[in-house]
């Protein structure tokens, strides 16, 4: 069997295993494959093993393999950093947005999503730990650009994504995605139903707190 089919499967029982260690309800956490840097032949490879989601980080890249891939249903998730003149592209040709950190990027989103599509999905990126990135709002903003992005026309504000800087032990990691969580929740708006917290090397630690969509890349399609 495929190595891809072996670890689709594998992060399947992984997932499902700590959703019922950390009490979570079974199938309320999303296996987004990252396929960043990897052909076009193993999102098909996946996609033949049943796998519907695929976040991609550059535009370029994620285009083309669109393109070749245009039969399939897949749902494309955008991950990466959005500069504004990507924004039209990304707009037309995305499902989700997990990146957009400033009210200028959701406008533009917002307004350059077609109206024969339905509303763009978007996560507003939290920096939460890692100072040394100048990507993610800080979580002192997050509540006034939520009031903002709810109120654009064409996207629908889901919930918010982190990615925190590398920690080892598992508290470490939980630590991070337990206080955005918890600052998600006190905001008191049940439409903000998704956590896109965890990567492939600290999916058990996002999904104890919270996580609704993990984006794994490495473990599923290899080191990049
Ligand atoms: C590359 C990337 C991932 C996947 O990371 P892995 O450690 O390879 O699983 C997840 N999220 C974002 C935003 C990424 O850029």
């Amino acid at each position: 069997m495929s190595t891809i089919i072996q670890s689709l499967k594998q992060l399947h029982a992984q997932i499902q295993q700590a959703e019922t260690c950390y009490q979570r309800q079974s199938d309320s956490v999303l296996l987004l494959a990252v396929s960043k840097s990897k052909p076009a032949s193993m999102i098909t490879t996946a996609y033949q093993a049943g796998q519907r989601h695929f976040g991609e980080n550059y535009l370029q890249e994620a285009l083309s393999k669109q393109q070749a891939l245009g039969a399939f249903d897949i749902t494309w998730h955008f991950i990466g950093p959005i500069q504004s003149n990507k924004t039209k592209a990304i707009a037309s040709h995305f499902d989700w947005v997990h990146s957009v950190d400033n009210l200028k990027i959701a406008r533009r989103l917002s307004e350059q999503r077609p109206q024969y599509l339905a509303p763009l999905n978007i996560c507003l990126q939290v920096n939460i730990s890692d100072e040394a990135s100048k990507s993610g709002l800080r979580l002192n903003e997050l509540a006034e650009l939520c009031e903002q992005v709810a109120m654009l026309p064409n996207i629908k504000l889901r919930g918010v994504m982190a990615i925190p800087a590398p920690s080892f032990s598992f508290e470490q990691q939980c630590q991070p995605y337990k206080v955005l969580y918890q600052a998600v929740k006190k905001l008191n708006k049940p439409e903000l139903d998704t956590f896109s917290f965890g990567m492939s090397d600290d999916l058990n630690a996002a999904i104890a707190e919270g996580s609704t969509i993990v984006r794994i890349g490495t473990a599923l399609f290899g080191a990049r």
